[in-house]
């Protein structure tokens, strides 16, 4: 029975209608909040009881651009700089409708989207000056990305064969990494059965660097104790403030171990691509990289990229180990021909055509003004730091590097906890009103307004929004606590 439809050229007319409004959604995104509560009866409406029948595509369209379209997270929005979120871009959202049109399988075999593949991580490595014959593969984001990298490590460095034999016939590993290191590597140590506590947290200095010492302390300390150190990690733009850690110093310090080296460089390694590129010098000298396209690459969701530079690594962490399953099995001829699958260099067996739209972004948009706009951003985030430091309302909570403005609103005579509440609540309604999206985190006991800039829509003037946002509500919420 066939799922095709029964009036093609209806679904030509609606199909061409549905492209119309999503590049129209993108075009006047500026005229919407940047986020907005989503109403009791939109969510109502979408908890509906399984669907026995179907119904017209009109109907369900309708549905979409009712209650699922009007609510987004607002990542899309020239105003939106919470957490680290990508815009992603038109010619992305074009790609993603080719390769889902297409439906290509690509755990490799002889095809197209394969050699696409291969084609634009070689660009990735030449954009990072990672060398040609590095490994890699696309993935899911950064999560997965890392957890590629810390698989690489941990079959190359572990000491004996772990894949084969498992945890437990050899000594405790251990991986280290700053305390501003993302939540992945608990994670990753997690998933990898070594349990969190196996990820080593380093403290760091005041930029919110990887303290070199007191990783090499902590690392003697733990071979003393019996413990096998595998990798340490180099941050290239941490989450919370984008600090970015002495990336040769790491190199060294692995290498005085035989440790391998890793680079979670999410966002941040994107900076490779623009003029401020010396900024994540030294990332290029990992044993393994991962970083985001999704964020700071403007591509939608969802892609991540994992290189390693043993081009074997990848292949020795996922790849088979005796043989590989018979109906896996490489041809001499036909479509089975390849004989490294992107199978063998990640977890994932069925894979989608996320390099379509890396393709597309790189090919049409061009390195150069990718880059360009990352430098956008960079520039961006010097201004706000500037504008911070100018209004007698406001602090800075760290100090600015790459895209990231850590701040807050300061009102007399509050104590610290006061303190924080009020932001807290300035935090709150800049998203209920709509004005902007920056997220918080908590930077020494202190709640900072967390700005972090991935977004190619963004203007100048959105930060003066920005700025004169936060100081009406500051005036607003501490006149009105006064009045009480
Ligand atoms: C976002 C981020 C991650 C996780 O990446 P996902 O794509 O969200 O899985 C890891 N590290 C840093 C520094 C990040 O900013």
């Amino acid at each position: 029975m066939s799922l095709d439809p029964e009036d093609w050229s209806a679904v030509q007319v609606l199909g061409r209608r549905m492209v119309d409004d999503m590049i129209d959604y993108q075009r006047t995104v500026r005229e919407r909040p940047a986020w907005r509560p989503m109403p009791a009866d939109a969510k109502a409406r979408l908890m509906e009881s399984m669907p026995l029948q179907g119904a017209p595509l009109e109907d369900v369209y309708e549905a979409f651009l009712r209650d699922v379209a009007t609510y987004p997270t607002g990542n899309i929005h020239p105003r939106f700089w919470g957490w680290v979120m990508g815009t992603g871009s038109v010619t992305g959202m074009l790609a993603e409708m080719l390769a889902a049109g297409m439906n290509a399988h690509v755990a490799g075999y002889d095809q197209s989207a394969s050699v696409v593949e291969r084609q634009v991580l070689d660009w990735l490595k030449e954009s990072l000056g990672f060398p040609q014959t590095a490994s890699g593969v696309l993935v899911s984001g950064g999560t997965a990305a890392n957890l590629n990298g810390l698989l690489a490590a941990r079959a190359a460095k572990a000491g004996w064969d772990i894949r084969e034999e498992g945890l437990h016939a050899g000594p405790p590993l251990t991986v280290y990494g700053s305390s501003e290191t993302h939540g992945w590597a608990a994670k990753a140590c997690d998933t990898m059965g070594m349990g969190r506590k196996a990820f080593r947290k380093v403290p760091v200095d005041a930029n919110f660097r990887i303290d070199l010492g007191a990783c090499r302390a902590m690392m003697e300390a733990d071979l003393a104790a019996g413990f096998r150190p595998i990798a340490i990690i180099g941050n290239a733009g941490t989450v919370n403030t984008a600090a970015i850690d002495d990336l040769h110093g790491v190199r060294a310090l692995a290498d005085a171990f035989d440790l391998w080296f890793h680079v979670d460089g999410a966002f941040g390694s994107l900076a490779a691509w623009s003029p401020s590129r010396d900024l994540v010098a030294g990332q290029e000298l990992a044993d393994s990289i991962a970083f985001d396209l999704h964020k700071w690459g403007y591509m939608p969701y969802e892609v991540g990229v994992a290189l390693t530079r043993d081009g074997d690594a990848q292949l020795k962490a996922f790849g088979p180990v005796q043989g590989s399953a018979a109906y896996l099995k490489s041809s001499e001829k036909g479509i089975s021909v390849q004989t490294t699958y992107f199978a063998d260099r990640g977890l994932q067996l069925s894979r989608g055509f996320r390099a379509l739209k890396v393709w597309f972004s790189m090919k049409e948009q061009g390195m150069t003004r990718l880059g360009e706009a990352i430098q956008a951003n960079i520039d961006q985030a010097k201004y706000l730091g500037k504008l911070v430091e100018a209004r007698p309302e406001l602090e800075l909570l760290a100090p600015v590097s790459l895209n990231a403005v850590c701040f807050r609103y300061r009102a007399a005579g509050l104590s610290p906890s006061a303190l924080n509440d009020l932001n807290i609540e300035i935090l709150a309604q800049l998203q209920v009103r709509g004005v902007a999206v920056p997220s918080q985190t908590i930077l020494s006991d202190r709640f900072a307004i967390r700005v972090c800039i991935t977004n190619h829509r963004s203007e100048l003037t959105d930060f003066d929004a920005l700025v004169d946002g936060v100081i009406a509500i500051g005036g607003e919420l501490t006149t009105g606590a006064k009045a009480h």
